[in-house]
């Protein structure tokens, strides 16, 4: 039975979709007005995790998470660089695509952009309007009327007279916001800012309808998870419950999970502070799956602190998995008897008690620092058990059971030489073609410069083998 801490009952529940089968879930992505950093690439590792064991489990899911396109900090970033704030939400949206890529994200079923579902949001707005949710102030902003809505703080276990206490002693400055506790819906343009016709006012929408809406067109009224950052809890996903929940009369999500925080020694990681580390430059010197292996290492809702020696520990587990993954290849290509005996069947069933381990640990909200532990124990299991005797049967049950397992961790058991960047073979190439001519000056060099990439050559009698350091 798989459950969920659910941040709304701060309980751990059963899991029970609303369709058999099926999982609609909605993950709130970034901002972009800057290249990620690894703080932004917890959610998007984590909530991919949950999605490949849904999908382990036979579900199909509907796997929604958008760009939030247009921003204060898109604009401000725009006029920094002197682009138009699309130009540079259109950048910053590829470029998280391709570090997304090399931690071996699944791409969303659906990425919506904010700026492409304005109707949606206009749509909303004037529906909260005529339900007197909200209002219009002269200059046309529209405010969401907070008080009407009477589950509000619900979800961050907030109450609203305690809110409202800490609100007093801020001034409304001149504007016709009727109560402090209320939000914006919809502003008005200013000079030079991305803006659309709406009934209010030429302007833009407030960040929260966004997820609301671009949740609803694609997911439908009520969806099963709804998933992001615990800074994401009050006020954004408690105001988004507010909207949906008054504009649609049901429910908004059934489950609601926040990962925690990734500190960097031990204060949280923000672009705000400064103390950020790109995913990038993370990936100048590691793979992005080692980066995966370290984010996976914890429990995605406790904190975790980044440090150089916590991500050496992660390349070093995960070479120790892949060495396994090497040895079996090799054993699998030199068997020479295929049947299992015996013997090796009762041997291959003690390793049922790992996989439930693994599936235990998952099923107890996504624990997946013990489920690496199963699948070490696995590795254990094949490093002691497995050799030159055993049957081709017995080495590839026990290579796929561990290679499952790591694919719903997003990680390969083994690193092909097709999976090799082009320019990387291209180089080995130009290395082997400077070894035939004798340019061994050059030859070095190459060998050099591909190890400061993380691939070290050997060079055996069976041609050019190497493996990522
Ligand atoms: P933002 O672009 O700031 O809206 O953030 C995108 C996602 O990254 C949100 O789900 C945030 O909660 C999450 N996030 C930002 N910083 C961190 C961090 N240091 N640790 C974990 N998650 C973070
Ligand atoms: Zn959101």
């Amino acid at each position: 039975m798989l459950k969920i801490y659910n941040t709304l009952t701060r309980k751990k529940e059963e899991f029970k979709p609303i369709e058999e089968g099926r999982v609609r879930m909605y993950v709130c992505g970034p901002t972009v007005y800057n290249y990620i950093h690894i703080g932004n690439a917890r959610p998007m590792i984590v909530f991919d995790t949950v999605r490949r064991y849904f999908l382990y489990k036979g579900y199909n899911v509907d796997y929604v998470s958008n760009f939030t396109d247009v921003d204060d900090k898109i604009i401000n970033e725009a006029i920094k660089e002197g682009k138009s704030a699309s130009e540079v939400a259109e950048f910053y949206i590829k470029e998280c695509k391709k570090d997304m890529k090399s931690m071996n994200i699944m791409p969303a079923t659906v990425n919506p952009r904010a700026t492409e579902e304005i109707d949606g949001m206009i749509d909303m707005i004037s529906n909260l309007i005529d339900k007197d949710y909200a209002y219009v102030a002269s200059d046309g902003t529209v405010y969401y009327r907070t008080r009407r809505f009477a589950g509000y703080g619900k979800l961050s276990h907030k109450n609203i007279d305690d809110l409202e206490a800490g609100h007093r002693d801020i001034k409304v400055t001149g504007d016709e916001k009727q109560d402090p506790l209320d939000f914006v819906l919809w502003k008005p343009k200013k000079e030079g800012e991305p803006s659309w016709r709406s009934p209010w006012c030429d302007g833009r929408p407030g960040w929260h309808i966004e997820c609301s809406v671009m949740s609803k067109r694609y997911l439908g009224n009520t969806i099963d998870i709804h998933a992001g950052g615990e800074d994401l809890i009050f006020p954004h996903h408690e105001n988004e419950i507010a909207q949906s929940e008054a504009a649609n009369g049901v429910p908004f999500a059934h489950y609601w999970m926040h990962n925690g925080f990734l500190n960097i020694n031990n204060v949280k990681m923000s672009k705000s502070l400064g103390n950020f580390l790109l995913v990038r430059d993370i990936l100048k010197k590691y793979n992005g799956d080692v980066l995966r292996f370290f984010m996976l290492s914890a429990q995605y809702r406790s904190p975790l602190n980044y440090s150089a020696e916590l991500m050496e520990s992660a390349k070093n587990g995960l070479d120790r998995i892949r060495t396994c993954g090497d040895r079996l290849k090799d054993l699998i290509s030199k068997s020479t008897n295929m049947e299992m005996t015996e013997e090796e069947d009762e041997l291959l069933d003690t390793t049922k008690q790992y996989v439930e381990n693994f599936e235990k640990a998952m099923d107890d909200d996504f624990n997946t620092a013990d489920a690496i532990a199963a699948i070490f124990d696995l590795v254990k299991f094949a490093n002691t058990n497995l050799d030159e005797e055993s049957s081709g049967d017995i080495l590839m049950k026990v290579f796929e059971k561990i290679e499952k397992l790591l694919g719903v961790l997003g990680l390969a058991f083994t690193v092909d030489k097709d999976e090799i960047d082009p320019e990387v073979e291209e180089l080995i190439e130009k290395r082997q073609q400077a070894r035939k001519e004798k340019n061994f000056a050059l030859a070095d060099q190459i060998r050099d410069q591909l190890l400061s990439q993380g691939i070290e050559l050997k060079d055996t009698r069976d041609g050019v083998k190497w493996k990522r350091v």
